[in-house]
């Protein structure tokens, strides 16, 4: 048997998560080409957590000397045989990378350059490219950016209104994020409808503790709601999203805050987190049920910004077929959904509340029999999206 297991890799700056998948799909010599969208086998998964603090590893190299331990107690060490690839979550690839990419030393270096547009989040990927390359480096190993799925956006919606020169000269443009998650979800919604990606639009919400929107036609992101950074768009746990770039101005001249003081202000201390106290949706829904004014308001901002990027995207696509939610609070909260999607019958979008509020963490419809869009709740799972984008690279 040729190798088959990828070992997925998101390094961040204080913890490092780990999977390894096993990517053959029951393929015999009769059916070597099974369903090429069916779940690989999760062999292991786990975090390793607190680097760099006293309570855990001391650094990267470290820390992935535990995965690599945590897996070899399993018979599935960084030496096994079985491994195919080794894929790593990269968050920022520019302009440059647009798919998956067999990591050489000039890739290294060219992610290396995309740091002052990800500088917390690029340099610890690169850390675990580099320690993971120095255990195996006979090994491929595989980048997959967050940016990707969202490069084929046209100019119309990736470019900012802004000093043609000075866009260019300083790439700043639309890139958005969590890219493979829009790519599993939008392409699963697909199959849930019983068709093929490339005859369906979709509009996906990842919303998580960072959330996302995104109109993908026919398979192909067309446009979303994350920026430069992953700042802007949605209401998010701790940041803004959209608002008047005057107001980082007026905090500056007028509030005397520093531009780093802005920057924290904007990414950790905003969003539910500023408006209530609160980050997480079950905490503010308890909130609510108590009656608590604040909570409400923060709900009622998070669920307002979706409704109007649902109806923007609804006019970006002109067909849509499916609504789509995704990740922590879009696969739990029947709330925030039937919220977000509350009035848009004129759309041809219409929630069904008993179907709506069953949980579950089955891919379903939560729409009713008669609307024109099925609305769908599809958990994503982006280390299997990653997984499988580095063995359709590598595989034998
Ligand atoms: P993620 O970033 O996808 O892991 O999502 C994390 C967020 O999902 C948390 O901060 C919560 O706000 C939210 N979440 C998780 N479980 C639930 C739930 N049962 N109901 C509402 N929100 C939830």
């Amino acid at each position: 048997m040729p190798p088959s297991h990828v070992l997925v890799l998101n390094s961040g700056s204080s913890s490092l998560k780990y999977q390894l998948l096993d990517m053959t799909r029951g393929e015999t010599a009769a059916d070597p080409n099974p369903d090429p969208d069916a779940a690989p086998e999760r062999k292991a998964t786990g975090i390793v957590e607190h680097i760099g603090e006293p309570t855990g590893p001391a650094d990267n190299t470290e820390a992935l000397e535990t995965v690599a331990d945590e897996l070899a107690a399993r018979g599935a060490g960084l030496d096994s045989p079985d491994l195919a690839a080794i894929a790593h979550r990269v968050v920022h690839g520019g302009t440059r990378f647009t798919r998956p990419t067999l990591i050489t030393d000039e890739v290294v270096a060219e992610i290396e350059n995309l740091i002052p547009l990800a500088p917390l989040h690029n340099p610890a990927n690169l850390t675990g490219v580099r320690v993971a390359r120095r255990l195996r480096p006979d090994l491929p190993q595989v980048a997959v950016f967050d940016t990707a799925f969202h490069s084929t956006m046209p100019q119309s919606a990736a470019r900012y209104a802004i000093d043609r020169t000075v866009a260019d000269e300083y790439g700043i443009r639309r890139y958005g994020f969590h890219g493979t998650s829009h790519a599993y979800v939008s392409r699963r919604t697909a199959r849930l409808l019983g068709k093929d990606p490339s005859e369906v639009n979709v509009i996906v919400l990842h919303l998580g503790n960072g959330a996302s929107a995104s109109a993908v036609r026919g398979g192909v992101c067309v446009d979303t709601s994350m920026g430069l950074t992953p700042l802007e768009g949605l209401v998010m746990g701790t940041r803004s999203g959209d608002l008047d770039p005057a107001v980082i101005f007026h905090l500056t001249r007028v509030a005397g805050l520093s531009p780093d003081e802005v920057d924290i202000l904007l990414n950790k201390r905003s969003g539910l987190l500023g408006l209530c106290g609160d980050n997480d949706m079950r905490e503010i829904g308890r909130r609510i049920a108590e009656g608590d004014e604040a909570a409400h308001l923060a709900f009622d901002v998070y669920t307002h910004r979706l409704r109007k990027y649902v109806g923007a995207y609804c006019a970006v696509l002109g067909r849509v077929d499916a609504v789509a939610f995704t990740a922590g609070v879009g696969e739990n909260s029947a709330a925030v959904r039937g919220a977000a999607l509350d009035g848009l019958e004129p759309l041809g979008i219409e929630i069904d509340a008993v179907r709506n509020a069953v949980r579950g963490s089955a891919e379903r419809l939560v729409s009713t029999d008669t609307s024109r869009v099925a609305v769908a709740v599809v958990p994503t799972d982006e280390e299997r999206e990653i997984a499988q984008q580095a063995y359709s690279l590598v595989r034998p």
